[in-house]
């Protein structure tokens, strides 16, 4: 088998159009795209060209002579999503290459080249930034409330999942490019509204992605000790608004309701020998709270059993290979019931993995990671504090309690309305129609309002799902261009930056950010550490006061003067 796909694969299909003989799937176009957990090469098709490893942004992608102990499992995760067939026999070719989705195309109009304004940083914001920039002389202005961008790939991946974060490698590259701006540290809402994007841009693009869990609604959801996963997310990983969350683990037990991949995440952060995380960008802080840790066992509750787990294969591979995890008596035996009937490939690979692990019954050697099934969370008890969780046992009356310091849900995001445009509340979006905003009361267009990510499609999909996605928004805005459909900008691209230096004096551009990112990997460096983070605000702002020779707007406007 020449090349092999990881645990890192980011779906963003890069390498799908890299490879010269279509053998990397699902490909964008096909139906399994949008749900599927990682993307898969044909060893029987593969030709060993090596071309996607070079176009995969988070080098996801080995030669087989190159595979680690811990990517081993990923050969027959590849080989396994392809039909069985005798050796040597390739499939029916359904292509030649994979068919590219074409790029948007605009053609010039009006006194102003299109001008856009993208409110967000994370993964869709950028994927949409890239294609537009494709175009010649095309402007972009992304808009962000922190002063660092890149969203959910700073904040939300897990620190020791640093391969995942090389997609800043790629969103910095787009960053650089001829007629993009940063507007970081600037909230639209707050410090600049829709209307004054609207004014000084062709359009706007919401990828803001969605903020907010799902909460989990019973009693005793609001003690201390209660929260969500997300949050703990933002707290390692340093996201200034989670900075001072009050985490005490000087408990023994955790109890994650929700058995998706961010709950994998928390339980494998709270268990982890902090010595492991010391050469990550974990917040310093919350190194500190995990040295001194009582936490000796995450238990992640599912409602339902285990065929039905939502975390997905590639993450279970990683979590097994770095954490201790174990499973009751009763969902020992649960998972083999679930194995004698599983149909899909997919989930019998997981149930298989699940077979594997150790008896809960086994006294408690290091911190360990419990996977529990079937239990329907009832209550929280305790009184200023939680103390433990009571659940009902799936189809019986049995009321199982598990004591716990600590209780977080994990039960999926929701996305929230963005002030003046309309928003779906039962699905968490912001309703559309391939990107472009549309009025529900109306039917009619929102004018030159689109979105792109999880705000537009919902929580679904991974880093890379976006990229696709924002490419088809930007295909349905360079349509409405078109056809003139979109209003020209009141003033030249100068005024963006002086109407948002009126309103937010302490913007940031891509110079100020640069500044920050060098000051963060510096301090890193010096612990053999990919980055020590700036976890509040005033520590980055003070930062680029501090190394900037000129004013941040003077800064700004020459870097208007090079596009
Ligand atoms: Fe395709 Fe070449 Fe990658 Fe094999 S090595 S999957 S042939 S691009």
């Amino acid at each position: 088998m020449p090349h092999v796909i990881t645990q890192a694969c980011c779906n963003d299909a890069s390498c799908v159009f890299a490879c010269p003989v279509n053998c990397i799937h699902p490909t964008p176009d096909e139906p399994d795209f949008a749900t599927s957990e990682m993307l898969y090469i044909d060893p029987d098709a593969c030709v060993d060209c090596g071309a996607c490893v070079r176009a995969c942004p988070v080098d996801a992608i080995v030669p087989h002579t190159k595979v680690v102990t811990e990517q081993l499992p990923f050969l027959d995760i590849n080989r396994s999503f392809y039909p069985e067939r005798p050796q040597g026999v390739k499939l029916p070719p359904t292509s030649k290459l994979a068919p590219v989705l074409p790029a948007a195309e605009l053609h010039q109009r009006g006194k102003y080249p299109l001008t856009v304004a993208i409110v967000g940083s994370g993964p869709a914001a950028m994927y949409a930034a890239d294609e537009l920039l494709t175009q010649q002389g095309v402007l972009v202005n992304m808009f962000e409330k922190l002063p660092t961008p890149y969203g959910l790939v700073r904040a939300g991946v897990a620190p020791d999942h640093q391969r995942t974060k090389l997609a800043t490698r790629l969103f910095d590259e787009i960053s650089w490019r001829r007629g993009f701006q940063f507007f970081l540290n600037v909230e639209v809402g707050r410090h600049v509204s829709h209307a004054d994007l609207l004014q000084h841009h062709h359009a706007v693009l919401y990828a803001s992605g969605a903020l907010h869990d799902r909460r989990l609604e019973i009693e005793g959801m609001g003690l201390a000790g209660t929260g969500t996963a997300t949050e703990i997310v933002g707290w390692y990983n340093g996201h200034p608004e989670f900075t001072g969350l009050p985490v005490d683990l000087s408990h023994e037990r955790v109890v994650i309701v929700g058995n998706g991949n961010v709950a994998l995440d928390v339980a494998r952060i709270l268990t982890s020998d902090p010595d492991r995380l010391v050469h990550t960008d974990i917040a310093d802080y919350a190194l500190a709270a995990l040295r001194d840790s009582a936490v000796s066992e995450v238990v992640i509750v599912a409602r339902r059993g285990p065929a039905s787990s939502a975390f997905t294969l590639p993450e279970l591979v990683g979590l097994t290979q770095t954490a201790e995890v174990v499973l009751d008596a009763h969902d020992h035996a649960r998972v083999r019931e679930d194995l004698a009937t599983v149909q899909d490939n997919l989930t019998r690979q997981k149930l298989e993995i699940l077979t594997k692990l150790g008896d809960a019954s086994a006294p408690i050697t290091r911190p360990r990671i419990r996977l529990a099934y079937e239990l329907t969370p009832g209550r929280v008890l305790g009184q200023q504090r939680c103390t433990a969780v009571e659940f009902t046992v799936m189809g019986t009356d049995q009321v199982q309690r598990i004591d716990a310091g600590m209780v977080l849900s994990s039960i999926g995001y929701h996305g929230t309305p963005i002030a003046d445009l309309p928003f779906d509340d039962n699905a968490g979006v912001v309703p559309n129609k391939g990107g472009r905003v549309i009025d529900p009361q109306t039917g009619q267009r929102v004018p030159g309002a689109y979105v792109s990510g999880w705000i537009k499609r919902g929580t679904n999909g991974f880093i890379g799902s976006n990229k696709s996605d924002s490419l088809k928004t930007i295909q349905t805005l360079a349509a409405d261009y078109n056809a003139g459909l979109l209003t020209e900008p009141i003033a030249g691209p100068r005024a963006v930056a002086r109407m948002v230096h009126a309103q937010q004096p302490d913007v940031i551009d891509a110079a100020g950010w640069k500044i920050i990112d060098k000051a963060e990997i510096a301090r890193g460096a010096a612990q053999d550490r990919p980055r020590v983070k700036f976890t509040r605000v005033a520590d980055m702002l003070d930062e680029v006061k501090d190394h900037s020779d000129l004013p941040l707007l003077q800064n700004m406007l020459g870097a208007l003067r090079r596009s």
